[in-house]
Order: C-alpha cells, then structure tokens, then sequence
C-alpha cells in the first residue's frame, strides 16, 4: 500500500471514519443487487433504452441504482450519492414498459415499492461530488458486457476529503475460482470489500454473511527480468482504451505479454487477485475525461491487495473534482514491481504527454 514509486510520495496511512454500520448495509445492498441483476441478465429480452450518448442503459442499470439508493437512505438518511444514471429517460410515455420492467425487478427487494418511489430513488443519485463526503454508484459497469452475457460489476463506494475510503463491488459472474475463464459466467459470483487501511475481502455473492477471505497483500511481488511475461487486463471495447498502446508499452519493456480482456472493474479485481499483473486503460481520446463511478470501488479494492493505481502520468487518482477525475487521464493499475517500469514506458513512448 504505502509502496513509493517515482515522484509519488507513500500514501499517507489515514483510516476512515465511516462507521462499521454503514459497511454493512452498504455490501447487503450489493449482494441483493447482485441477485437482481443476474435475474435481469438471465431474461433473453433484457429490455434497454439508448440514451443521449448513444450507450446502451438497461433495466438493471436502472433497478440497481433504485435499489442501492434506498438501501443507503434506509440506513443513514443523509446520504448523498453520485449516481450514473438519472430517471429522465425512464419517465417519457415510450419507456412504458422498461419502467414497468424496472419496478418490478425493484420488487424482487421492495415487495411494495410503487413507481414513483422507484423513480424518485433513482433520481436522488445526482449528487455533483462536491461535499466532503458522499457515495459513488455504477449500477452495472460494463452494461455492454452485461448484454454479451460477460462480465459485469455494481460498483459502491465512499468517498471522503478526495479519496476512496471504502469499496465494495460486486462481480456477478467472476468466479472464486481462478481456474475458471472471465469469458466462462460464473453462477454464483463474488463480491469484494476494501477500507482504507483495513485491506480487502472476498465473499461468496450467495453468501454475503459467510466467511470473508482475505485477499492478501503482497508488496514484494514477482520481478520481471526481461524476456519474462507481464500478463495485462484491458476492456473490451477498443473505445474505451486504445490496444495498440499497451501493445506498445508491452514491447517497450521487452517482455513477453499475455492479454485478458474483460469488462468493467472486474479487471481491478483481476489484479487484486493477482491473476493479472496489470490493468491499463489507455485513453483513446484526448477529450474523455474517466468518470468517478468506473474507478472508485475497483480502485482502492486493488490498492488494498497491494497494487498500485494511477493514471498514465503516473499521477494518483483525485476523486475530489466532482463527477469526474477532471486532474487524472486514463488508468495504471499494476503490481507495485511492475508500475514504476509501465509508467517509464508510457513516458519514453511520449503516450502521455499526446493526452
Ligand atoms: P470497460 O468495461 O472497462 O470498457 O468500461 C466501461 C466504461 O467505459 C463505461 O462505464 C463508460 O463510462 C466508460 N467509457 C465510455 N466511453 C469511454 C472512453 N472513450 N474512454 C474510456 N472509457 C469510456
Ligand atoms: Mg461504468
């Protein structure tokens, strides 16, 4: 965790606030969302609606924002909370039946939630990110993903004074076995938890009162000597990071690599858990700025396991700017043995200074 990297002072070891009995309902919020997700994702016609960006929203996206909003409400009623999606759409007349279908789905948790209250809850997610403290959701992270039938995450996480002091993400269809492909859905899932300084835990997502495992901490990870292979994660989608340049950073270092690709935060996880050395998300545009939802949870859930997060500059991430990391571009989430080289590469390569 406090690994000192080139430029960057040590994180500076603070403990959250947050009580113990906010923790809690925050990770039963998950997993029941989890729940409910899986079931929307299992029904062929999974309902969706396009929305102004042109990216796909679906009826989980909107279920699981209303129903980790109530979730908060119900257990600490100040909660303010950075949402992804807002009801808008969701209310004009052609959006009937995704309505009706998202109410529903709201049911299988609040037997007698009402449209109005399901609506309402998903609107009170709109918070700027301004205040000193306050929650980030992604209702379903990766909703392209999701449609494939891939993997997915619902991402939850607090924020305070600029950092991310407790995580917790839910991966519906990541497996607990490592054996076990990202492109192979897992039926039961799991779902991770990290407080700042307290390390992180994996749970069973069917299971979210079991046993907690440690995901350890392993400072001294593997060297790479060269002609060794560095196993990297990236999207999906070539639009949201540019394969080409961990291509490029890859071959800079004269190492053999092995690529994964999966979507959402899951990657995060993936180095978590060590079955990835590095997660890179190059950006792809010099005008996209990351938004805080994407990275928040799966941030400090890998940072807790031992890995080090910055953006390509090799700069921290500052969750205090508001909705997005307007002072951060594109993400290097590695091993603390293989940051400090990844970031050298993509300074020679002159890749962050292009953005
Ligand atoms: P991933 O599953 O890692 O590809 O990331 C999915 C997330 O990428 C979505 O939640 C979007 O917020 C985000 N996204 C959309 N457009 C871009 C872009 N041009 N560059 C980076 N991320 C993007
Ligand atoms: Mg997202």
């Amino acid at each position: 965790m406090a690994t000192r990297i080139a430029g960057i002072s040590p994180r500076k070891p603070i403990m959250t606030n947050m009580p113990d009995d906010q923790m809690g309902p925050a990770i039963d919020a998950v997993a029941a969302a989890c729940r409910v997700a899986r079931s929307v994702q299992q029904d062929a016609g999974v309902r969706q609606i396009t929305k102004d960006d042109r990216s796909p929203v679906t009826v989980a996206d909107y279920a699981v924002q209303a129903i980790v909003a109530m979730a908060l409400r119900d257990s600490m009623h100040d909660a303010l909370i950075v949402g992804e999606e807002h009801a808008g759409i969701l209310r004009k007349p052609e959006h009937e039946a995704v309505r009706r279908a998202v109410v529903d789905a709201v049911r299988m948790v609040h037997g007698d939630a009402t449209e109005d209250v399901v609506l309402d809850a998903i609107d009170a997610c709109d918070h700027d990110g301004t205040a000193e403290r306050f929650w980030t959701l992604d209702p379903i992270d990766g909703t392209k993903g999701f449609l494939r039938g891939q993997q997915y995450a619902i991402a939850l996480a607090r924020i305070e004074g600029g950092r991310v002091v407790f995580g917790t993400m839910g991966c519906p269809n990541l497996s607990g076995d490592h054996g076990r492909p990202f492109d192979d859905p897992d039926p039961v899932g799991v779902i991770y938890a990290a407080s700042v300084g307290g390390g992180c835990r994996q749970l069973s997502a069917d299971e979210p009162d079991g046993e907690a495992q440690p995901v350890p901490s392993q400072p001294g990870d593997r060297a790479f000597e060269p002609g060794a292979t560095v196993r990297v994660c990236e999207s999906v989608e070539a639009a949201h990071s540019r394969h080409s340049d961990s291509q490029r950073v890859s071959s800079h270092l004269g190492l053999a690599v092995e690529y994964a690709r999966l979507d959402s935060q899951c990657k995060y996880a993936v180095v978590a858990r060590r079955q990835a050395d590095a997660y890179l998300r190059m950006p792809t545009r010099k005008d996209y700025v990351e938004k805080i939802w994407d990275h928040a949870a799966g941030s400090i859930i890998a940072a807790e396991a031992g890995a080090v997060v910055t953006d390509v500059s090799g700069t921290p991430l500052d969750f205090g700017q508001g909705r997005r990391l307007e002072a951060n571009r594109g993400i290097v989430c590695a091993a603390s043995a293989a940051h400090p080289m990844i970031i050298r590469a993509i300074d020679e390569l002159g890749i962050a200074a292009a953005v």
